[in-house]
């Protein structure tokens, strides 16, 4: 297998379809080409130009002039009592992100991250203590599933993909679309577009122009709270894009048939937990096609929140089926191995990072 990045060519990894077809046509070789250059690559995981032997000489020089292969490099991997690894990936500026892997008896998701940090700053979350350092490639952003896959068995290969790791992915739209175009084509890595799912905090705009993408991909909106004076304190984009905005973009988004938005909702003790919160949330998602996730905070050390008890849970989960909601609790994973968005790239940075160059919004 062979891995030569150079500072001069691009990386294969992220290169788009549509790009590759405007290369081939300025090269004069016929856009069918392209399939079978991706089938090499992302079916047969070749990483050298001259084994691609369906290919003329010419095609397989200029390629190799071209591009190179690069993947994120595995620095650490963690596992979790419950069967989960977390990766620390480190990128080829040294900056470090986490991508987690779960399984279940049927799938195995990875978690992947879409930028080095996050410029939100939402409260309860540690990747926001970063600030936001960098968004990351297309390149970066396959490229942590690529990694993690070539070094699982067979039986525990990745079918599941969500884009909840460090950083929001709409507030990094172009390399984020230019990877999932990429996830989900048949000709690339052929992940079906049901088994993606892309979070957001609710940058409203972005949704919108996402929804024109066409690409079929699931949306999972976190939400947190059930009034803006809360959401605001929790969420500070929630200034921007308040509550009300937010459901009515998600009341207006067009929807394949048999699919439903996730709704998010990390519940924080004393926070956003009452049954008066219930009551609003039940009543703000009334008319939203949706599915709601509970998720107990997972509390880390530098934090002001804490979890609920498992009885408030409970309750707040059973007010929501008496109306009719599909509400699941959805169990935090790797909690022993520091298992909150950003933890463990988070605890990295601190070695080695300033804390006085964390950008605050
Ligand atoms: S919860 Fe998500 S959007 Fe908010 S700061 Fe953390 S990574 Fe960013």
């Amino acid at each position: 297998m062979k891995m030569t990045p150079t500072i001069s060519t691009q990386n294969f990894f992220g290169t788009s379809e549509a790009a590759l077809q405007e290369l081939f046509s300025e090269w004069k070789f016929e856009a069918y080409r392209v399939h079978q250059v991706f089938t090499w690559v992302y079916h047969y995981h070749s990483r050298d130009f001259n084994a691609m032997t369906n290919l003329s000489k010419s095609l397989r020089s200029q390629l190799s002039e071209h591009f190179h292969f690069a993947l994120p490099k595995i620095q650490q991997r963690t596992h979790s009592k419950d069967g989960s690894i977390k990766y620390l990936m480190e990128l080829n500026d040294g900056s470090v992100v986490e991508s987690v892997w779960m399984p279940s008896e049927s799938r195995k998701t990875l978690c992947l991250s879409t930028q080095v940090g996050c410029r939100l700053n939402c409260s309860f979350c540690l990747t926001a203590s970063l600030g936001l350092k960098r968004n990351l490639t297309a390149a970066e952003i396959i490229g942590q599933h690529i990694a993690v896959n070539e070094e699982l068995k067979e039986e525990d290969r990745i079918t599941n993909v969500v884009f909840m790791g460090m950083g929001e992915p709409l507030d990094n739209y172009g390399p984020v679309v230019d990877a999932l175009r990429l996830m989900i084509s048949p000709q690339a890595m052929k992940v079906s577009t049901r088994k993606v799912t892309v979070s957001t905090s609710g940058l409203v705009e972005k949704m919108k122009a996402f929804q024109k993408e066409d690409l079929s991909i699931n949306l999972a909106i976190s939400l947190n709270a059930s009034d803006n004076a809360t959401r605001d304190r929790l969420m500070p984009i929630n200034k921007k894009y308040p509550i009300e905005v937010l459901i009515d973009c998600l009341k207006k988004y067009p929807l394949k048939p048999q699919r439903r938005h996730t709704i998010e909702y990390v519940l924080l003790a004393g926070i956003n937990d009452s049954d008066a919160d219930a009551e609003r949330l039940a009543k703000w998602l009334k008319d939203v096609p949706c599915k709601i996730n509970l998720i107990p905070f997972n509390g880390f050390e530098q934090s002001e929140y804490r979890p609920p008890s498992e009885q408030r849970v409970l309750k707040f989960q059973n007010y929501l089926i008496e109306q009719n909601f599909s509400a699941f609790i959805r169990q935090n994973r790797a909690t022993d191995i520091l298992g909150a968005c950003g933890q463990l790239a988070a605890e990295s940075a601190s070695v080695t990072q300033d804390p006085m160059s964390q950008v605050v919004q």
